[in-house]
């Protein structure tokens, strides 16, 4: 059976969750307070409804609880993002997913019970950051306080170069899970595979050895 969610609060967060998720071919109920909002997505989502979340009422007579998956991206209006999150987990939804505002929001909305938790401006902002710090750095997935994944670009330094060459491992102790290489992609290479100029490297690791890596493999650019 394919799966159903409901995306409440349809500005740019919500509204583009909205469009990727029907885009892939889900069932999509899209909601929010504003009509104007609504129609915007009435040909974009599966059903679209004008609706105060923060009424329980409202909240049932759209059967949320039979949906799989819901998400709330009210931002600005933090009392509304956490009534309707506190409301959606008493009414029995088993995955909630909640855009935070800030710090506070975010502690709030995990003590009553949200499921996942998402910070995009804050996220974006540390991505952003790390790709105007180096060059190399195209883009990066944090994984804990301490661990990414980093897309690098492969410079000189490196390329015409094997992995085992390079001894990237030992020497810096970060493993290359993937190499972009024009369209292709070679997951998990082998340690015989010569790096090529205008590869980008997939490595996970330690955040202050793959700085290491970037720093002293690569150097500066
Ligand atoms: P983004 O940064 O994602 O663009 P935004 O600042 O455009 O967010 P917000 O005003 O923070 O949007 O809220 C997102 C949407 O949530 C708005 O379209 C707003 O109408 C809707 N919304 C706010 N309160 C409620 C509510 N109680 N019930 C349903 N929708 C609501």
């Amino acid at each position: 059976m394919k799966k159903e969610f409901a995306v409440i609060g349809l500005g740019r967060f919500g509204g583009s969750i909205c469009r990727a998720l029907s885009e892939e071919g889900m069932e999509v109920l899209a909601i929010d307070i504003d009509e104007d909002k609504v129609n915007e997505f009435a040909n974009i989502a599966s059903h679209a409804v004008v609706a105060d979340t923060t009424d329980e009422a409202v909240l049932k007579s759209l059967g949320i609880r039979n949906f799989d998956h819901v998400i709330v991206a009210i931002g600005d209006n933090i009392q509304a993002s956490i009534l309707t999150t506190l409301m959606l987990k008493e009414l029995g939804v088993k995955h909630i997913t909640v855009k935070a505002q800030n710090d506070y929001h975010e502690k709030v909305l995990s003590k009553i019970g949200a499921d996942y938790i998402v910070h995009p401006e804050r996220d974006m902002g540390k991505r952003i950051a790390h790709h105007i710090i180096s060059n190399n750095v195209l883009d990066y997935l944090e994984l804990s306080d301490e661990h990414s994944i980093v897309e690098i670009a492969a410079n000189g330094n490196i390329a015409g170069h094997s992995i085992m060459e390079l001894d990237i491992r030992a020497k810096y102790g970060i493993n290359i899970v993937a190499i972009k290489r024009n369209k292709e992609i070679i997951v998990s290479p082998q340690a015989n595979e010569v790096i090529q100029s205008g590869d980008i490297l997939i490595v996970i690791g330690a955040d202050t050895d793959i700085n290491r890596f970037e720093k002293k493999a690569l150097g500066e650019s």
